[in-house]
């Protein structure tokens, strides 16, 4: 009985496979391109042309296939993808796209599967055909197709066995999508025109794991093939691809634009553009074409980008000692772009902020940012595009190396913005903080799910990725990084490198023997960082000890779940008094080091901060230092004045040093005049500030910092316009610092200058239109926001969007930034690519921080709903909203909105993670409010300073 039912089983199978194979070999294909009449208005449509109940999420895995036929993460390396050729038909009217793709592939070992990836994408199954690359006319039959919803994938069974070392093409003749807004794949963006339509665009973003929701393909970044791409489009617009154009076809309204090849690359770099934008060109004597794009109105604030663009292609040619190997290169500033930019090979993408600069209207920080993100870009041709990591798990090779060579170029360009400092501050002291916690991550991060591969895009890959990489130049010195880096192009051009193979090139490139394999390992394959503590033993004996440094004292953790049990091998500098040599030692671990160090004299570790560490002192040697700081601090360098803050701050904060130390070692600051340690101070008050702002001596607190920051405004605030980008820094910090701390003639001198702006359509100074529309808003009520709104609405500059946006959180009406908060929900209003940004506008101030907070809980279900598919955002609002809340009342009501309603995705998480930070807010208030409080009813900056100088 069971036998003649298992054979009747069997027969059907049979018959099915042979009548699918049936159809498949006599079905009447479709011509290459769809025409642009074949409309599909909805996803509803494109589903019900499906022509089988395949490549339906569900319905494939259970009506169709018994079995899951792939059930992993990764693609098999049974076959490789050699070359594509895609063809795309996109329709701005209707914003859907259909496409037809050839994947010329070699089969690595004999196998019946042919396994890649697609998603979100309508495949018509009787368009799928596998034939040899020798005999094109003979169909390879096909058994069965599957469609994986879960991990994004497409399968085909083949009767017969593809057989090993040889070459199939595997051909999708139809495939449709939806150009939707979701920032991903090949989607649609939009922007005023000056006469008041909207007008579209399609843009693609295929980082990292979204060419597969463009066309099937082998979206991993090591099945690396040439790409042929061809674009129809109607002929009211412009195509960009990878490469130049190779042939334009022109068909009535419609224009097919072919483009060359591309060289060897990764699918996540492909890219297309189909836009009425206009350009600005340059080609230097290689004939190497650089062109700017940009919608028409904004066409006047590409010229910087163009000029920059142009130099920093010749910069990284000479570092490397290799040309960028494709023959033009198109950057391009889109009105909706969920990154700061996309490296895509030859077609580099921008949010307009990260790219726009207007000469006349924009200041010299934002010139110094774009300047910072097309250099970041334009490194990615060298070391990301030419060599790329094997896998996600090693992205950080990538990005850490991109931010490294951003500022490699700044330096070079700009020796007066000294950006080394700014690093220092803008990025490594931040992400040290990040670090510091028990929820983060080693830079080298195991992927075991998709979605691991957007969170590991964080500043663990980006900014410690490029602190680890400013402590290997530190030890192996700038000549030998420099080396290694153009063997690595060199050894690696067109292929995949992982991290082991990139130490190994540091070694063989080295003309010291330093092991920077095993060296590295312990910093990028486990979380965190040490602190180095110094210790005076007896006479000259002193012991360097390391340990983990984590900013909550009361976190525990497991030794035994790193590798390396949480030790590193530390190039560990230092300087004593009166010496000018710098020594280095290796720490493993707890070791005795015969130091010669006076008694009376200090001793200083981490030198330039090149280091990722911090390090404590015995009180008496912290004494030493601040002594020196009041005395000459300008013996110690600005990195290492910067870093000294940073370190008392955290470690005061993890309670390991105690905080009249810090405060004491900061009043020097009323000396200090450059811009680096006083961001750094500012940044550390920032979470005192917040905390206390309660705290019943929090006048005393914000009256000593008046007293320290009005000496260092200018006497005129009229006169200090400036081209000098630190200067400009500085003024900007203290001015800020000034407003948040309520300094009246400042106050005063913002307002009247925003009201000859508004009254009197007066200029406002370019570099601190910022602190002036802020203090407008702040100051005023409901006629200067919507004159702020306004001008959000219709002013050209990209750079001004930002500060005007910002500028509206620091209204002190409830129901303005109510509204405000409010406006997140209509996409009419606030974009999504800004909805992350106005939550970070509100942290601005306690008032703006409360009502995100109320607005949030207020109206949970909606934004949990409405950022569903947008995960990382809702993780980022969760916690810009939650991390300085510091009462039981707010952890309590959190807790249980967690518990009744959790949120979907990465944002759980987080939300996890915003929690823990609450209580541990709440243990930092109870453990030092009363020790912060007793200092500052001790002293004021006067009696201080006397007592020290004297
Ligand atoms: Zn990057």
């Amino acid at each position: 009985m069971a036998g003649a039912l298992i054979f009747c089983i069997l027969l059907i199978i049979i018959l099915t496979a042979l009548l699918f194979t049936n159809i498949l070999n006599c079905y009447n294909l479709p011509p290459l391109i769809s025409t642009i009449t074949d409309k599909l208005t909805s996803k509803n449509n494109v589903d019900s042309t499906e022509d089988s109940t395949l490549n339906k999420k569900n319905s494939a895995d259970n009506q169709i296939s018994p079995f899951e036929p792939w059930p992993h993460l990764r693609l098999p390396r049974t076959i490789n993808p050699t070359r594509y050729n895609i063809s795309l038909d996109i329709n701005l009217v209707d914003f859907v796209f259909h496409g037809s793709v050839d994947i010329l592939v070699e089969v690595h070992e004999n196998t019946s599967w042919i396994i890649l990836h697609a998603t979100a994408i309508h495949i018509k199954n009787s368009s799928v055909e596998v034939v040899k690359k020798n005999f094109p006319h003979e169909s390879i039959a096909i058994s069965r197709l599957y469609s994986n919803g879960s991990n994004e994938m497409y399968a085909i069974q083949t009767v017969d066995m593809l057989i090993k070392n040889s070459c199939y093409i595997i051909k999708f003749r139809n495939f449709s999508g939806i150009l939707g807004d979701e920032l991903k794949g090949l989607y649609r963006s939009s922007y005023q025109s000056f006469d008041g339509s909207t007008k579209y665009l399609a843009v693609s973003q295929l980082q990292s794991t979204d060419a597969r929701r463009v066309f099937p393909c082998f979206d991993e970044p090591d099945m690396k093939a040439v790409f042929a791409v061809a674009i129809r489009h109607h002929r009211n617009y412009t195509a960009l691809s990878n490469m130049a154009v190779r042939r334009r076809t022109f068909d009535g309204e419609a224009v097919l634009v072919e483009f060359h090849d591309t060289p060897i690359m990764s699918t996540y770099l492909l890219a297309f553009l189909v836009a009425d934008f206009v350009n600005k060109s340059i080609e230097n004597s290689n004939g190497f074409k650089i062109q700017v794009w940009s919608r028409r109105d904004l066409e006047e604030q590409t010229s910087y980008a163009l000029e920059f663009v142009n130099k920093t292609y010749e910069f990284f040619s000479d570092y490397f000692g290799c040309s960028e190997v494709v023959t033009k290169t198109d950057h391009v500033a889109v009105p909706d772009f969920s990154a700061g930019a996309m490296e895509n090979w030859g077609l580099v993408f921008y949010r307009e902020t990260s790219m726009l600069h207007d000469n006349n209207s924009s200041s010299i920080p934002n010139m110094y940012w774009v300047s910072l993100v097309m250099a970041h870009e334009i490194s990615h041709s060298w070391f990301g595009n030419m060599v790329t990591m094997k896998w996600w798990d090693d992205l950080w090779l990538n990005e850490g190396f991109a931010n490294t060579l951003m500022f490699l170029a700044l330096d070079h360009f700009e020796k007066n913005w000294k950006v080394f400092d700014l690093q220092l501050v803008s990025y490594i002291h931040p992400v040290m903080t990040k670090d510091s916690l028990n929820t983060s991550h080693a830079v080298s991060t195991a992927i075991i799910h998709l979605d691991n591969i957007t969170t590991s895009f964080d500043a663990i890959s980006y900014d410690k990725g490029m602190a680890l990489l400013r402590m290997l130049n530190g030890f192996l010195g700038a000549e030998n990084f420099k080396n290694g880096l153009k063997n690595y192009i060199k050894k690696f051009k067109f292929s995949n490198a992982n991290m082991s193979q990139l130490w190994s090139i540091f070694e063989s490139s080295s003309e010291q023997k330093i092991e920077v394999g095993k060296i590295m390992n312990t910093w990028t394959l486990q979380m965190g960082f040490p602190v180095v503590i110094i210790k005076h033993i007896r006479n000259n004996l002193y012991l360097i000890d390391q340990k983990r440094f984590l900013m909550n004292a009361q976190d525990s953790y497991e030794v035994q779940s790193s590798p390396y049990q949480y030790k590193w091998i530390i190039p560990f500098m230092y300087k004593i008094e009166d010496d000018d040599a710098v020594h280095t030692v290796w720490i493993n671990d707890s070791s005795l080091f015969k130091m010669k160090i006076p008694s009376n004299k200090w001793v200083l570790g981490n030198i330039n901060s090149t280091g990722l560490y911090r390090v404590n002192y015995e009180i008496n040697q912290w004494k030493l230092i601040i002594k020196q700081l009041y005395r000459n601090h300008k013996v110690f360098s600005v990195a290492n004045r910067a870093g000294l803050i940073n370190d008392a701050f955290n470690l005061a904060r993890a309670n390991m040093l105690p905080y009249e130390i810090v405060l004491n070692l900061s009043m020097y600051l009323y000396k200090e005049d450059d811009y680096v340690p006083w961001k750094a101070f500012f940044d550390s008050m920032e979470f005192i500030e917040d905390m206390l702002s309660t705290s019943n001596f929090y006048g005393k607190l914000k009256n000593l910092l008046r007293k320290l920051i009005i000496p260092k405004l200018p006497k005129n605030l009229d006169l200090m316009e400036d081209k000098d980008l630190l200067k400009i820094n500085f003024d900007q910090l203290m001015l800020s610092q000034a407003i948040r701390s309520n300094i009246k003639h400042v106050i005063q001198w913002a307002k009247q200058k925003f009201e000859d702006w508004m009254y009197s359509n007066a200029k406002i100074p370019t570099h601190y239109t910022f602190e002036i529309y802020s203090v407008g808003v702040m100051k005023g009520d409901e006629k200067e926001w919507d004159f702020v709104w306004d001008k959000v609405r219709k002013t050209l500059i990209a750079s001004d969007v930002e500060y005007l946006m910002n500028a509206l959180a620091y209204s002190q009406q409830q129901w303005l930034l109510w509204r405000y908060a409010s406006y997140s929900l209509n996409n009419s209003l606030i974009k999504v690519q800004d909805v992350r940004n106005l939550f970070k506008y509100f942290t601005a101030t306690p008032l703006s921080r409360s009502i995100s907070l109320e607005f949030l809980l207020t109206n949970w279900d909606e934004i949990c709903l409405k950022f569903e598919s947008d995960a990382f955002l809702l993780r980022d609002v969760i916690c810009y909203t939650m991390t300085s809340i510091n009462s039981e009342y707010h952890h309590q009501q959190l807790k249980e909105l967690f518990t009744a309603r959790p949120p979907p995705g990465v944002a759980l998480k987080s939300f996890e993670n915003a929690l823990a930070l609450i209580r541990s807010n709440i243990n930092w208030m109870n453990l030092n409010q009363e020790s912060i409080g007793r200092w500052f009813n001790t002293y004021s900056l006067e009696t201080f300073v006397t007592q020290m100088t004297n």
